[in-house]
């Protein structure tokens, strides 16, 4: 029986000034899936962590994913899918992006690739609603595809990806709880003309930063004015952990998707492990636990191995 094994990376959503439509994948963590088709025209999950994920597809994002492929495809077969998630739910670096990604992914191949990337991204799409409530592809789209994404608009869709340099990346992941609706909620609905010219003009620098390789664009650009002074209430130590990490040399970052994950470039693997050191210095002083990585961008985005 065809059987396909999925690696679904992490992703940083948002990098600092592109809210909703930056994004970039990251080599470490994955979660892994294997799915094969059954003759049963339903989706079953089996769950292999200790997340205690809803194994109802409806209410499961890799389950709405498959389903809507059983009904784009006239529900003649079925789904199984296997889910070991590494990538805790609700930690801001894509947990519901992976599954829906990777579930998306492992569809598409077990169908002898019946579909674009752009149809990929759209049915997981239906599992980020399921998620936050809102269709989004700033996870999503660098999941798949690696590397970095812009997401210039989502209807139509139009992804385009972004070439960026060797960087590393410094992730902490303070062990409390942002409801995602509570870091939508907090943001103002109207914004003024001259945060949106700041805003612009550093997305606009940081994407020329990403695609020239030129690091201080880069870093000078990592600024957000409009998001950031409202979420970063939500994360307790933010202020001191960001001062700290570009002090001890990191490029710039700041939250990671809707938090409380918060995310550092570096140039160099030393200088993130520095970064990594200032994170776990805040973080045991406050008494918060922590999870941290220091990774690299990861330039393929979800891995799948078909086997028989
Ligand atoms: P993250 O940014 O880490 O993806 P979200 O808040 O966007 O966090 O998504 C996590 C939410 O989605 C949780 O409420 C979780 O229970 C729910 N969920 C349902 N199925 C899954 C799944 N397969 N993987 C991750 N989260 C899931």
């Amino acid at each position: 029986m065809k059987k396909v094994t999925v690696h679904a990376p992490g992703t940083v959503a948002n990098l600092v000034c592109g809210f909703d439509i930056l994004g970039l994948a990251l080599n470490e963590p994955n979660d892994i899936m294997e799915l094969t088709l059954i003759d049963e025209p339903v989706v079953r999950i089996i769950n292999r962590d200790q997340y205690n994920l809803p194994t109802e597809p409806e209410k499961n994002v890799a389950g709405v994913v498959l389903l809507s492929i059983l009904e784009k495809t006239g529900n003649k077969f079925g789904f199984e899918v296997t889910i070991e998630k590494h990538i805790k739910p609700g930690s801001g670096i894509g947990s519901s992006a992976a599954s829906a990604a990777g579930a998306a992914v492992g569809a598409g191949l077990l169908l002898d690739s019946a579909f674009s990337t752009d149809e990929l991204v759209q049915f997981a799409m239906n599992g980020e609603k399921l998620a936050s409530g809102v269709k989004h592809a700033d996870n999503i789209a660098p999941c798949i595809l690696g590397g970095v994404s812009l997401i210039r608009c989502i209807h139509p869709l139009d992804i385009v990806r972004v070439d960026a340099p060797d960087l590393h990346v410094t992730v902490v992941h303070p062990q409390i709880e942002v409801r995602t609706s509570d870091a939508r909620q907090i943001l103002r609905e109207k914004i003024y003309l001259k945060d949106a010219i700041k805003q612009w003009g550093n997305i606009a620098g940081l994407v020329t930063g990403f695609i020239k390789g030129d690091y201080d664009l880069i870093g000078r650009s990592l600024e957000d004015v409009i998001i950031e002074p409202l979420r970063s209430l939500l994360i307790p130590g933010f202020d001191e952990v960001k001062k700290g990490c570009k002090e001890a040399g990191a490029l710039g970052g700041g939250i990671s998707g809707s938090g409380p994950s918060v995310f550092m470039l570096s140039k160099d693997r030393n200088t993130a492990l520095e970064v990594e050191k200032v994170m776990k210095e805040v973080y045991t002083r406050i008494g918060i636990e922590f999870h941290t990585y220091v990774t690299t961008i990861n330039k393929e985005g979800v891995k799948a191995v078909v086997s028989q």
